[in-house]
């Protein structure tokens, strides 16, 4: 089976700033793979190197078993055209802490916007499976709500039905429910367990440690740019073989 994600020795730097350093993973399809690890261990950049939204320095990144941002031919490497590449990272949905949804269009026209612009969807089309999207992440009476008239916890799941939208193969998200208030964390956590019952491949960045146990199916902590363990969350949670993981793990559990 290709694996949904590939990482091999995955390497990037901001000037003098070394973020990654080798990072391989592997997340197969239908998994969920939680990661957890301090601030500024490179999470972040981890997900937007997967997704394209940076380019890798050093090593090598494959979504579904094609090299993010590349192409071979010959056995050397060139960058991938603009439409090239942007037709590999529809297929990466991504949902991040602020979830920037449009404020002056209603929530299924933010749902609409990428399917009629992007892939040229007739509005009739798209506003029905904008709806359809709304139920199912609870919100099919909202549909035509603007972003202020709704809760975070709402916004953010207008979020995810906007990412699903493009029918990604594979699913980010960037701790998803930091920016919320405690009480509306876990209707947007209940959306995310659905998405993976479904069989979603998913890559969660998140603090929710709750979710990674029960949801997760890798756990892997990063620090300084590495991932330091990784494995079965639960066996991770209880018992992690390294120092560093310990030490945060004290701190959040
Ligand atoms: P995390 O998500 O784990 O908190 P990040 O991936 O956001 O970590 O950041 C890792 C490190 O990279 C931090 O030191 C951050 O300041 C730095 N960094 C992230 N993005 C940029 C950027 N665009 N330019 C310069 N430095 C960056
Ligand atoms: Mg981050």
């Amino acid at each position: 089976m290709t694996p949904m994600v590939r990482a091999e020795t995955v390497g990037k730097s901001f000037g003098d700033v070394e973020v990654l350093r080798g990072v391989d993973l592997v997340v197969e399809p239908g998994q969920v793979c939680c990661v957890i690890g301090p601030s500024g261990s490179g999470k972040s950049t981890l997900l937007r190197c997967i997704n394209h939204l940076e380019t890798i320095d050093t090593g090598r990144l494959w979504v579904d078993g094609e090299l993010m941002g590349l192409r071979e031919e010959n056995g050397r490497l060139y960058r991938l055209r603009d439409s090239a590449l942007g037709r590999q990272r529809r297929e990466v949905g991504m949902v991040f802490q602020r979830f920037n949804l449009f404020p002056h269009r209603t929530a299924a026209e933010n749902v609409m916007e990428a399917p009629v612009v992007v892939r040229r969807e007739s509005r009739a089309a798209a506003r029905e499976r904008a709806v359809e999207l709304l139920t199912r992440v609870g919100l099919g009476d909202r549909a035509d709500a603007y972003p202020a008239q709704l809760s975070g916890g709402q916004q953010q799941r207008v979020a995810i039905a906007r990412a699903l939208a493009m029918r990604p193969k594979l699913m980010l998200f960037d701790e998803p429910t930091s920016a919320l208030d405690p009480e509306l964390v876990g209707e947007v956590l209940d959306v995310m367990r659905e998405l993976a019952r479904e069989g979603m491949t998913m890559i969660v960045v998140t603090h929710e440690i709750g979710f990674a146990r029960e949801v997760g199916d890798a756990l892997v902590f990063m620090d300084d740019g590495r991932i330091v363990e990784s494995g079965d969350p639960r066996a991770v949670l209880s018992d992690p073989q390294e120092e560093r993981t310990r030490a945060f793990l004290s701190k959040v559990l």
